[in-house]
């Protein structure tokens, strides 16, 4: 048994329910305007997305899940194609792979972080491979700067899915800007969050007008054929508001995580590594871990009022989960990974006696 917490019992929540005051002004002005996914109030969304992420063309679509289907169609993914990526994920990732017919081919992780392993990624390219997708789990950079380097030298896209990472950057550029397609969800328990909802931003026009095209039914002209992925004009005035209210979000969480970093001190537990020039949106803070049962310590964790991802999400290599078993290829990296690691809440909704109680609650730990 590990030790009971000395502290008195506190319920910490894992969901954020951003609440803003232009949130209803925002709305209620866009009722007399059209709600469907062709309204200018869907444009003026997706132009407010440009300009924060410095991005040429952004996309809104209907989901973060979505908008990867239409970003593996605008990549020119086919039935019997190989699409590339790494196993650490949700489902959401691989199961549009699947939908789309083709074949998901997992790359082992980096020893240290999440991103793509570049000397795995060289054994498992081939003339099949369409597409590579990474995927920076809890807002943490990978390196994607070296993946689009190498994506461009055999010339596939990269997708990236960064669906926990708005705001997260990489050598002061955000992680969007290395990528071919960058697919976001804001679905509610994302920072930016519309209930459900997604986009896509890239620079590629030619890419860009795919998306487009593709998620808008190929405009119903009879000739390019597509489905139904537009965002409705309700939630794209809700991402309006929020959009403005993000950097200040983001700037709380840092400082809900310093917080709980500066109290933080068991010897077996320490913040993910931040690769050089990444800077987290803190979604959730991440600790690597070194006991003998990680799990333990997560349930003590649990049993004490404090949630994690891993537990919440069943968090395991995706050929692990019998819909994807028959894709495995074991990543022992990726495995490692998500056995010795948590995540902590830092968002706004959160105070400094939070991040105190969690950080003590850590440091009473002790291997049972
Ligand atoms: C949430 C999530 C998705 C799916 O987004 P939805 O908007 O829920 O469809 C995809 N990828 C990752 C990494 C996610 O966390």
């Amino acid at each position: 048994m590990p030790n009971p917490s000395t502290q008195p019992k506190q319920v910490i929540s894992d969901k954020y329910r951003s609440r803003y005051d232009d949130d209803l002004s925002i709305v209620t002005a866009s009722l007399d305007r059209g709600l469907s996914g062709t309204s200018d109030v869907v444009s003026e969304y997706e132009a407010a997305l440009g300009r924060y992420f410095s991005s040429s063309n952004a996309i809104a679509i209907s989901s973060g899940g979505a908008a990867i289907s239409v970003a593996l169609e605008a990549a020119g993914v086919k039935p019997g194609d190989e699409v590339v990526l790494t196993p650490t994920c949700p489902l959401c990732t691989v199961y549009p792979i699947m939908a789309a017919g083709a074949k998901p081919v997992f790359v082992d992780t980096r020893v240290d972080g999440f991103g793509a392993d570049p000397a795995d990624l060289d054994r498992v390219l081939s003339p099949k491979t369409r597409a590579i997708i990474d995927i920076p789990m809890w807002g943490y950079p990978t390196q994607v700067d070296e993946l689009q380097k190498i994506a461009r030298k055999v010339g596939v896209p990269l997708i990236l899915d960064l669906a926990h990472s708005h705001g997260s950057t990489l050598h002061g550029r955000p992680l969007s800007a290395y990528g071919d397609l960058s697919c976001f969800s804001t679905h509610e328990r994302k920072p930016l969050a519309t209930g459900e909802g997604g986009f896509i931003l890239t620079d590629n026009n030619d890419l860009a007008k795919r998306c487009r095209d593709y998620s808008r039914f190929g405009n119903l002209n009879g000739r390019d054929f597509g489905l139904n992925f537009k965002l409705g004009a309700l939630a794209a005035a809700l991402g309006t508001s929020r959009l403005q209210h993000l950097d200040r979000q983001l700037e709380a969480r840092r400082k809900n995580a310093e917080r709980f970093l500066s109290k933080l001190s068991h010897p077996s537990v320490r913040e993910s590594t931040l690769i050089p020039g990444g800077k987290t949106n803190y979604y959730f803070l991440t600790l690597r871990t070194s006991f003998a049962n990680n799990r333990r310590f997560i349930d003590y964790l649990d049993e004490n009022g404090v949630p994690s991802d891993i537990k919440r999400y069943g968090c395991k290599c995706l050929y692990e989960f019998p819909a994807v078993a028959q894709y495995r290829r074991n990543c022992p990296n990726g495995e490692r990974l998500l056995n010795t690691m948590t995540t902590i809440p830092v968002h706004p909704a959160l105070t400094e006696k939070d991040m105190d109680y969690m950080a003590g609650l850590i440091n009473a730990y002790r291997e049972g």
